[in-house]
This record gives structure tokens, sequence and C-alpha cells, in this order.
């Protein structure tokens, strides 16, 4: 099957973006919709012509007859994902293993010993295995699938990844299924059993020496927010010495015990969701810090913030990780401005003298946007300075085409 793609699509796709959106395809699908057959917008195969998800596509522009080969999405806004951009001999599930053996073979040695036990394997188009991800937790591994195309491959690639992680250590394999972007994060979360003995529902994992509980049948994202692994070392090491340690938006508390242990006083976490505070307090007590010493809020974090200004409450070290704000491009207005928002507010509950972490996992927000939502104006003080500026991990590697991929912004400011 053969895509032929516009010229700017064809353009991206030299400069190696793993994406070929549907309007980057040249021709087909518009009669249909002329015709009235189909309601515009709606999503239907354009070009393309009958591939079926999972097909593998060969792509083409104007004055070039080869592109690269990548698969093809029936249903999702990306139409393709590219694979090869090389004549290389073929796009089969051979090649695919060879591509996670290799993101395998790469961490290999990362994290040796126990200290860290939770990382991830393979981080889809950054490891040249696009829509693919694979989580380790100790000795079982979530895969999670972008889009459908890798789906009708999952069976014939199983063996290849039962052996190539196997011989790593892990013993179970789950399939977390994608929850819908348009919907949140609430829908979806299912935790399918592959490979190997049933998947624990929680576990406790290590980071840097640090026990951390995760909740592999209900939690976010696979289970955790790893690519947070060297901010929360961070912030450990940002901790001692501090009185009051304010963590939002704070999960399963991962920010929260690196700070506990880090030597901070008094830990306020406050995250909408009960259920996350149940586990970052098993996480506390597994690392040996009693919870009853700190303080877990359920509340919206603006209304806390709000709350705790009017209280006259007063921290020296804030950490603030939200959800995304900007799902989309035409989110971002929106986000900047509630970027904007929280962090006026933050910054009047901030000592003098304390220190702001301020992350983003927007990858619609760059990371000047992002500090352009920490200036003098909007924290409408004068006394604090950039002191770093972090993003993710080495596992979590991107390309440099691929900007979508560098999400997070991890900024420090004292
Ligand atoms: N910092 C965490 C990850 C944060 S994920 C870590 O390192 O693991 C975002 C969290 O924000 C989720 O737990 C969600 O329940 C919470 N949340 C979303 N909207 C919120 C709001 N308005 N107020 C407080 N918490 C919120």
């Amino acid at each position: 099957m053969r895509v032929h793609l516009t010229a700017t699509a064809a353009a991206a796709v030299r400069r190696g973006h793993p994406w070929v959106y549907r309007d980057g395809i040249a021709g087909g699908g518009e009669g249909a919709e002329r015709r009235g057959e189909r309601r515009r917008g709606e999503r239907a195969p354009r070009g393309g012509g009958a591939a079926a998800s999972g097909d593998v596509v060969e792509l083409s522009a104007e004055g070039a007859p080869f592109l690269g080969r990548g698969l093809w999405d029936a249903e999702s806004a990306i139409a393709v994902r590219v694979f090869q951009r090389a004549q290389a001999p073929a796009l089969d599930e051979r090649a695919l293993a060879g591509r996670l053996e290799r993101a395998f073979a790469l961490r290999d040695g990362w994290f040796e010993g126990r200290d860290t036990t939770a990382y991830r394997l393979c981080n889809g188009e950054g490891d040249r295995v696009p829509s693919l991800v694979i989580d380790r937790y100790d000795r079982a591994a979530v895969v999670r699938l972008d889009g459908g195309m890798l789906a009708p491959w999952l069976d014939r690639l199983l063996p290849h990844l039962a052996r190539a992680l196997g011989a790593r250590g892990v013993r179970s394999i789950g399939l977390r299924a994608r929850a819908s972007t348009t919907s949140g994060d609430t829908e979806g979360k299912k935790l399918a059993h592959l490979h190997g003995p049933p998947l624990p529902d929680r576990l406790f994992v290590r980071e840097s020496g640090v026990a951390m509980e995760v909740d592999l049948a209900r939690g976010q994202k696979t289970g955790a927010f790893l690519d947070q692994r060297d901010n929360r070392a961070r912030v450990r090491a940002l901790a001692a010495g501090r009185r009051r340690v304010l963590n939002l938006f704070s999960y399963a508390g991962g920010f929260s015990v690196a700070a506990a242990l880090g030597g901070a006083g008094r830990v306020t976490s406050v995250d909408s969701a009960s259920a996350a505070h149940a586990s970052a307090q098993r996480t506390f007590r597994e690392n040996g810090v009693d919870p009853a010493a700190h303080e877990f809020v359920t509340a919206d974090a603006f209304d806390f913030l709000e709350k705790a200004h009017a209280r006259g409450d007063r921290y020296d070290l804030i950490i603030s990780d939200p959800p995304s704000f900007a799902p989309s491009e035409r989110a971002r207005p929106r986000a900047l401005g509630a970027y904007r928002r929280l962090h006026t507010a933050v910054a009047r509950v901030l000592d003098r003298g304390g220190v702001l972490c301020a992350a983003s996992c927007s990858s619609h927000v760059t990371a000047e946007d992002f500090l352009a939502t920490l200036d003098d104006a909007t924290l409408e003080r004068d006394d604090l300075r950039i002191r770093a500026i972090h993003g993710q991990p080495e596992d979590h590697p991107t390309l440099p085409a691929w900007w979508e991929g560098r999400y997070l912004k991890f900024v420090v400011l004292e």
C-alpha cells in the first residue's frame, strides 16, 4: 500500500518526524465528503485506500518515490507512524523486535543493583518504535499502545518481548489500555494480562533508593509518573533543613516522601483524589516515615492556595506538578492563563528565601512559554532567580524533530 504525502508532511518525515497526520496525505477522501457520503471532519481513511490499522504503508511524495515505511492507523488523527526512512529490507516483526532489543539493551546497566527498579524500557517514538511504550515495575512490565496500529502486531511481538524482557528479570507482561484523549484520564483504565504470572494490582518499587507504591490496575499513566524520577531526587536534596514543604498535585506522594526523607519538617500534600493520599501514606510507612507527622489534604489546589494565603500560611519549599493544562494546541492560551493563575497563588504562600519547583507536562507549552508564567509580574515579586531547568530523564529519550516528545519542564526558582 502506498501513501502519497503533501510537501509539508514529506518535509517533516525527511527531518525525522515520526507522525503523518491525516491532512498530510495528498488527495483521496475529499470526494466522499463533497458527495455528502461522509460528514466533514469525520474520521475516515484518506489516501491509504482500503488499508486497515497495522498495515505497512510505503510513503512517497512529489519527486520522492520512496520516503520511508510506516504503519497505518485507520482511526486516530495520526494516520501513519513512520518506522523506517531508509530502504531497509522489510518492516516486519523481526525488524520491530530488533528495535525493541536495542531499546532494552541501551538501558542495561543504567539501573544496576536494587536502587531503582522502575523505569521506562521503551519510549515509543523516542526509541524509534513509534506508539509502543513499555514501563518496568520490578518484575512486571506494562505495555501501552498509542493509537491502533500496533494492536494487530501484539500477538506476533509477544514471544520476542517475553524472551528479551525475561532475560532481564521481567516475569509478567501486562497491557494498559490507553485512556481516550478526549475524555481525559478516566476511561479505559484496564490492565490486561499478556504473559507470565498474573500482575499484582499494587506493588512497591524502588526509585533512587526510595520505596514507592505503584497502582498498576488503576493508577495514572502505566501506574506511576516515572518521568519525574530524577526531579524527585532533586527535591530530596533541596528539602534538607526546610520547615514546611507544600506538594501540590501530589498524586501518590512521590515528591512528598522525597522531601520528608530529605529532612523536611512537615510536608503538606494536596490532591483532589483521596485514593492518591491513601497510597502516599502507605509509601511513607514503607520508607519508615510516620505519615501522622505530615499533612494530606484532599482539595482543589487553587482553593487550597486561596485559603492558605488567607490564613497567612507560608512554605519554604513548594512543588507544583499539575496535570497537563494543554492537551491540544487549541487549549494553549487557556493553559498559559491557568499556569499564571496557579503561579501567582503559589508565590503568595512562598516564604522569602524559599524554593519553588514548578513543573509542566504539556508538550504544547514550550519551556519559554512556561517560564513566562513564572515572571516577576506573575509572581508579584522580584527576589527569585531560575536556579535550574530540568526535563525528563534518560530513559525517556526523544528525537530532534519530535518536539512533542519533550513535554516535561521542571523549573527550580530560588
Ligand atoms: N506529582 C505527581 C504527579 C501529578 S499528576 C508525581 O510526581 O507522581 C496530577 C495530579 O493532580 C493527579 O493526582 C490529580 O488527581 C491531581 N489533580 C488534578 N486536578 C487537580 C486540582 N484542581 N487540584 C488538586 N489536584 C488535582
